[in-house]
């Protein structure tokens, strides 16, 4: 495979800075462009980024001296096949098709485009084949290019095992109630004032998210479009918790028919693809017997943050079971994971 010149869109930010990290020394891609508001335009990234970097490792050398462009200036990424869109959705809704327009494959982490029929939303242990719509998108948009999103941070930690039960025995309803992380946020996020020793019972649009975009990657793909699964049935309750990286989630599930025991679901669980790409984990669901697991601290950098743990799966006196989930929300849930769609579209010569 030739090597793919790539370019980042909101770079600056906690998703886009997660981006960098793992792009560098990448065996596909070639980090040519990065972009971010007119405040980091014309700085060096080292510079755009100086009062706002987040990660441990500093700044790879290879980018501390690429000049940021503002991500307006669609001309200036023609070296690039493929831009990762970091970017506020709003900023999104209005920059990514202008990308897709000029030829680009965008992977996008924002929510702009979710709920477009034409557009797949993938993780791609799941719903790789939604990626059939995109030539569908293509011709509907007049696009050369084209979008692929991946779903909001949270949802990784509980759709991946969820799916795995409900292609054997379908569940008809979740409840889930997700414990969210301070990085989830964006920077700067809620101040240290309104988040340490606190617990924040509303996240701005999550819930919705939350209930609406599984649906979607379990959902099928039609002439006219992705359609959406009717079940399961979602209630969500999301929180901000003060945690710096990793989205914990708690899930009763019911099911519509047979019940399966715990060592059917265990054996579903052990059921996982794991795909053959350069970041996908080795074991991409990690199943834990220990009562106190999994746990943030312990487990969310796991496989370079990109495996979901899950644990205290037991029976539920309401619904019909309950575990918990636990994936990191800026690699797994955002970079790491548009990486993976990256990944999994050179792989089977999606980006031409
Ligand atoms: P962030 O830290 O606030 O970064 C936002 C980025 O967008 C920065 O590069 C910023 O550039 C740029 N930007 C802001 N306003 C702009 C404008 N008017 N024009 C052009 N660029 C602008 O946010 P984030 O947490 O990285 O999130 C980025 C996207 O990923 C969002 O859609 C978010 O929902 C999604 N996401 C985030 C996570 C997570 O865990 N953080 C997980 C999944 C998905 P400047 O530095 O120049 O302002």
């Amino acid at each position: 495979m030739n090597r793919i010149k790539v370019g980042i869109l909101g770079a600056t930010g906690m998703a886009g800075q997660r981006y960098l990290e793992l792009l560098n020394d990448h065996p596909y891609f070639d980090v040519c462009y990065l972009a971010a508001s007119p405040r980091s335009a014309g700085k060096k990234y080292k510079e755009a980024v100086s009062s706002r970097w987040i990660l441990n490792r500093s700044v790879a050398e290879e980018f501390a001296n690429i000049t940021v462009k503002n991500v307006d200036q669609v001309k200036e990424a023609a070296d690039c096949k493929l831009v990762f869109s970091a970017l506020d959705s709003s900023i999104a809704k209005e920059v990514e098709p202008k990308y897709a327009a000029a030829g680009k494959v965008v992977i996008s982490n924002a929510s702009a485009f979710r709920n477009e029929p034409d557009v797949p939303v993938v993780i791609p242990e799941i719903n790789s084949h939604h990626l059939q719509i995109i030539e569908r998108q293509k011709a509907n948009r007049g696009w050369s290019g084209f979008i692929v999103t991946k779903p909001n941070c949270s949802i990784q930690s509980y759709l991946l095992p969820t799916y795995l039960l409900h292609r054997k025995f379908p569940v008809a309803e979740m409840v889930v109630q997700t414990m969210q992380a301070i990085s989830g946020a964006g920077y700067p996020g809620l101040s240290a004032i309104q988040i340490m020793g606190n617990v924040v019972p509303y996240i701005d649009g999550e819930e919705h998210k939350s209930e609406q975009e599984p649906l979607k990657i379990l959902g099928s793909v039609e002439t006219d479009g992705i359609k959406n699964s009717q079940f399961p049935r979602i209630s969500a309750h999301c929180n901000r918790v003060p945690t710096i990286d990793g989205h914990m989630a708690c899930v009763s599930l019911s099911f519509q028919g047979e019940v399966p025991t715990i060592p059917q679901i265990l054996d579903c669980w052990q059921e996982v693809p794991s795909l053959d790409l350069p970041l996908a984990p080795k074991k991409p669901l990690v199943i834990h017997t220990d009562s106190n697991r999994p746990q943030v601290l312990l487990d969310r950098e796991d496989q370079s943050g990109m495996a979901v743990h899950v644990g205290r799966l037991r029976s539920c006196p309401v619904h019909h079971i309950r575990f918990v989930g636990l994936s990191h929300n800026t690699l797994r849930g955002a970079a790491g994971g548009g990486l993976l769609i990256a990944e999994l579209l050179a792989k089977t010569n999606l980006i031409t």
